[in-house]
């Protein structure tokens, strides 16, 4: 299988696997427990908000563990219910909708811009926040590109753990100290009373062995240099062989993630490129994966191109650290062949 969709989720790093197997034999107490196996948990979970902190810089009082991104974006979202909600056009569904759910009239402003977006890459400018507060989902950017919370002037700024080959279920949001905070989950004392709910320690852990991977191997210097090569590879292959196709994805260097290629075939639906590459075992998907299963076109594609039938014909590959050059050479092997097959057979003339 040559997997190309880590933006949708990552396959978890060995290292992760093996600190979360030995973690369910060591680390199994409840960590808000006062005895012994309890406090060993719960040490573990420090060591992981400690170098979270470090890897963004921030202090550890400032990170909250939550059950992935989503659950981070509707925390501070909510928070700011009835206030005034301004988002890019780009945002994920869990900013949208939250503030679509939640906006009001009141002041301060929540400014809510990704750094990165996820279904193209691109790299958003903040806005000035003025004398608001300022929130970044900055899922996709964690790893890729360096991120420091002080340098982008955040209030809040939320991380998943399974977009840098952690488990899926645990992510964190960052609250800079003194922040407006209200807590989703109430009922219990964990995190400060600021997130109810016993610990996943096991999730945690392997959340841990993640970033320790990005801050020992300094991963977005990886992604900057191999990553971006063999993006670079596949866009340039791909506007050169294959007729009617067109990119989404900018890839001037600052502009994108240099893992993420959105590519445009006219004439040939998404879903149909997506489904023909899968019999032929490469992974790829259609805009985000949030939304399939909806017939709308991505909101996002739509925001940047207002044509609906690009967006339809959008495929996004998405590249991790285990891939290479000979996974470019297969992808273009067949991926042409596929692509005339359904131009043939499409009323849409190329
Ligand atoms: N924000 C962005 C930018 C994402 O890419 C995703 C995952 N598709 C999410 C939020 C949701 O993450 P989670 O699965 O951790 O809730």
């Amino acid at each position: 299988m040559i997997y190309l969709d880590h933006a949708a989720t990552t396959p978890l790093l060995p290292e992760v696997l093996s600190a979360m197997h030995q973690a369910e034999k060591h680390f199994f107490a409840n960590a808000s427990a006062l005895h012994t196996p309890g406090h060993i948990a719960k040490n573990q979970i420090e060591e992981c908000r400690a170098l979270l902190a470090k890897l963004i810089n921030a202090e550890p009082e400032e990170i909250i563990f939550t059950s992935g991104a989503s659950e981070s974006n509707n925390t501070v979202i909510r928070t700011f219910e009835g206030h005034q909600i301004e988002t890019s056009d780009l945002e994920h569904h869990s900013v949208f909708e939250a503030a679509n759910a939640y906006r009001g009239k009141a002041s301060p402003r929540l400014y809510s811009y990704m750094l990165v977006n996820n279904e193209i890459g691109e790299i958003l400018d903040l806005p000035d926040k003025k004398d608001g507060y300022l929130h970044s989902d900055l899922t996709q950017a964690l790893g890729k590109i360096p991120v420091d919370i002080k340098k982008l002037n955040l209030d809040y700024a939320t991380f998943s753990a399974h977009k840098i080959g952690g488990p899926i279920g645990v992510g964190a949001l960052y609250v800079k100290k003194n922040a407006p905070f209200k807590p989703l989950i109430i009922g219990g004392n964990q995190e400060g009373k600021r997130r109810g709910g016993t610990y996943n320690t096991i999730g945690i852990i392997g959340f841990k062995a993640a970033l320790e991977y990005i801050d020992k191997h300094k991963t977005w210097q990886i992604y900057d240099k191999k990553i971006r090569n063999l993006r670079d590879i596949l866009a340039k292959r791909i506007l050169q062989e294959i007729s009617g196709s067109s990119l989404n994805t900018n890839l001037k260097k600052g502009k994108s993630l240099p893992n993420i290629l959105n590519v445009s075939f006219k004439a040939a639906e998404g879903e149909s490129i997506q489904l023909y590459l899968d019999a032929e075992g490469i992974i790829v998907s259609t805009g985000s994966a949030c939304a399939s299963g909806d017939i709308t076109p991505s909101h996002v594609l739509m925001a940047k191109t207002g044509d609906a039938e690009i967006a339809h014909s959008s495929i996004r590959f998405s590249f991790g650290l285990d891939n290479n050059i000979e996974d470019i050479d297969k992808v273009m092997t067949v991926l042409p062949k596929i692509i005339d097959r359904l131009q043939k057979i499409s009323t849409i003339n190329l």
